[in-house]
């Protein structure tokens, strides 16, 4: 069977590496706030372009503490809108309304699944005063025309880079782009943990500032607390693995895309959608989607034939029942993505050979 990522052969690639990095943590009876987090967040701010990079618990919580330490700063208020694309994991939508703001979702591009511009604009009101870039599937969602709509208009841009880390815009990485990004280092990711792990960049001095201590349960200085903070820290183990796996980030994103180019030249079955792609620099593939009109049916298929797939996402964040609020309103694109969305297996430790049966297993499938 191919499955549609396979953790364990990603990981045994690097186990002798991560194998030292960890007992050397282990043996150091040092597991919070140390010198592994300290060399990974300065490696990692370096490598995204931002002068601050902060780890924590999760991709959830890094997106979460952007957006309190702007409450903490007066910056936001409680029930500021904050544009989102309609079709992103909710983890996204979440670190809005668990801050007491008002998340706004937009529909993304039907071309590039990301999201509009133009429905940027449409959604702006007075009360608008940020917008989430996803970006999504691994590709770069920001645009000069998105810098442009938001300067005008004084936003903020968040950035969830939690699919995208080493996407460039231009010759600049994702997560350095707007005010502030949120990273996940969960394992699946292209830059993966062996567990939940995150990180935020930006180069906003007071904001880094407020952000560290919010994740540390407010406090700048032990046992003085300025917010009323959280405990969301990256932990000595996880930084380690991180500290040998960002050496090899970039030449993992090089074999995913060459296996996307495989997929995209190899898959000629008139019922499959396939992504389109106008700058190989500009995504990572962290996720390769199809759309096809009967995906269920593509995935039963699929699976009869040895090949493991996910579907990213079943269900649309507006349909959800946490959010019911929303579920009588209407987002075809967002609806028509999640119902004929198909994750093909992607990995950098994914063969030649495997990548060939998946493009002949589709090119044969007829629905
Ligand atoms: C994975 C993911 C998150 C959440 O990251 P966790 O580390 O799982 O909390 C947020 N946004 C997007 C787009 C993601 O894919």
């Amino acid at each position: 069977m191919i499955k549609f990522l396979d953790l364990e052969k990603v990981t045994a690639g690097h186990a002798n590496e991560i194998n030292e990095a960890v007992s050397r943590v282990v043996n150091s009876g040092w597991y919070l706030l140390g010198e592994e987090v300290k060399k990974f967040e300065n490696s990692y701010a370096s490598y995204i372009g931002a002068d601050y990079a902060i780890g924590c618990g999760n991709g959830l919580d890094a997106l979460w503490l952007i957006f309190r330490a702007w409450l903490e700063l007066g910056e936001l208020q409680q029930g500021d809108e904050i544009i989102v694309p309609a079709n992103t994991y909710i983890a996204s939508i979440l670190a809005i309304s668990e801050n007491g703001l008002t998340p706004v979702p937009v529909e993304p591009d039907p071309i590039t699944y990301q999201i509009s511009p133009e429905k940027i604009e449409q959604a702006i009101t007075p009360r608008t005063k940020a917008v989430m870039l996803v970006h999504l599937y691994g590709q770069c969602a920001y645009s000069n025309r998105i810098e442009e709509i938001c300067r005008s208009h004084n936003l903020k841009i968040v950035e969830d880079n939690a699919q995208s880390h080493g996407c460039l815009f231009e010759r600049r990485h994702t997560g350095s782009l707007g005010h502030a990004a949120g990273h996940s280092f969960y394992p699946g990711k292209n830059l993966g943990a062996l567990g939940d792990a995150g990180a935020v960049t930006t180069s906003d001095e007071a904001l880094a500032s407020a952000i560290r201590a919010i994740a540390n349960y407010g406090s700048h200085k032990k046992y003085v607390c300025r917010y009323r903070g959280r405990n969301s820290r990256l932990d000595e183990i996880q930084a380690a693995v991180l500290n040998v796996k960002l050496r090899y980030l970039d030449a993992d994103n090089t074999r995913r895309k060459e296996v996307a180019k495989n997929y995209i030249t190899g898959i000629t079955n008139p019922a499959i959608t396939l992504p389109s792609i106008d700058n190989y620099d500009s995504h990572v593939f962290h996720i390769f989607p199809v759309l096809a009109k009967n995906r269920d049916n593509l995935q039963q298929y699929l699976t009869h034939n040895g090949v493991q797939t996910l579907i990213h996402y079943p269900i649309p964040p507006h349909l959800q029942e946490c959010y019911p609020q929303w579920n009588r309103m209407s987002f075809p694109v967002t609806e028509k993505i999640h119902r004929e969305e198909l994750s093909l297996p992607i990995s950098p430790i994914i063969s030649n050979e495997e990548v060939a049966e998946v493009i002949d297993k589709i090119n044969r499938w007829h629905q």
